[in-house]
């Protein structure tokens, strides 16, 4: 069986022993994202993201009842007793030499995968390692056609998760539930939802 090539960039992510960016992000799923990972792993929303008010009615921003309040998804972070550094990434695990490693591999966020490039609205691909605290990234680190893919998803995704997003909250502003609604619910809306789309995805 022929074994995919990996990227530079994936050398050095897989490389990286501390994987400082794993703590230090706040990492923002698409709901494509969520439902991937709990599709493949058979796990529960809610057993792996969270949610936070968001200050502003973002795309990605949704809501539980009528009192104008908006949320954002975000990945869980581990229970940890450090004071002065943030918490792990709930997937980060750490291996008996020390090594950091993510226990979603292939299934992480595009947030994760596509970090650290970006790309203009002229579609020129930039990297920006910001969250990063090992190294200095230059665009001789990425492959700009592999990145330029990887970043063309992560937009397309959240494109996606803003229409879906805004059936939602479409949703809640036509019922007006008299008491907020449970983010379980929003989470089986969420798989519901990417499970109808799911046959259009990649
Ligand atoms: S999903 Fe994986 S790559 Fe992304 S922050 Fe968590 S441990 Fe790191
Ligand atoms: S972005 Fe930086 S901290 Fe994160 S895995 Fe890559 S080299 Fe390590």
């Amino acid at each position: 069986m022929a074994i995919a090539p990996v990227s530079r960039k994936e050398q050095i992510w897989l490389a990286c022993k501390p994987k400082t960016c794993c703590y230090v992000a706040t990492v923002i799923p698409t709901g494509r994202d969520v439902w991937r990972i709990s599709r493949a792993l058979d796990a529960p929303p809610w057993t792996f993201v969270t949610f936070f008010e968001s200050p502003t009615a973002r795309r990605d921003a949704f809501v539980l009842d009528a009192s104008g309040r908006h949320f954002r998804l975000a990945l869980a972070k581990q229970p940890s007793r450090r004071r002065k550094t943030p918490a792990p990434c709930i997937f980060l695990m750490k291996t008996n030499n020390g090594l950091h490693r993510c226990g979603l591999g292939a299934l992480r966020p595009m947030s994760c995968q596509a970090f650290p490039s970006e790309m203009s609205a002229g579609g020129i691909v930039g990297v920006n390692g910001l969250g990063c605290t090992c190294r200095s990234w230059n665009l001789t680190d990425v492959d700009i056609d592999v990145e330029r893919a990887l970043v063309g998803n992560r937009l397309r995704d959240a494109d996606e998760y803003a229409e879906v997003v805004g059936r939602w909250n479409d949703r809640v502003a036509a019922e007006a539930p008299p008491k907020p609604i449970a983010f379980s619910s929003y989470c089986d809306y969420l798989l519901e939802a990417y499970d109808a789309l799911g046959a259009e995805g990649r």
